[in-house]
């Protein structure tokens, strides 16, 4: 499997892991690669981890990801 660069290049078959974060556990600021906005402190969302590759962990806002989710799921 090549190296993946970006979360939004998985291929749909790409297995993760995704583990909810509560608002308490959110103690920094991320980069949501769906629509490429900030996850704020204090906000409860999703981490995303493929199994191949957990170093290309990425988190998401909730929303966001059920909405990638309904994608990938249309192929
Ligand atoms: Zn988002």
């Amino acid at each position: 499997m090549g190296k993946l660069r970006r979360m939004n290049e998985l291929p749909l078959d790409t297995e993760v892991a995704v583990r909810h974060v509560q608002p308490y556990e959110a103690v920094k600021a991320y980069r949501c690669p769906g629509c490429d906005h900030e996850i704020g402190r204090g906000l409860g969302h999703e981490v995303v981890v493929p199994i191949d590759a957990p170093e290309l962990r990425r988190h998401w806002h909730s929303g966001c990801w059920h909405r990638e989710q309904r994608r990938r799921a249309r192929g």
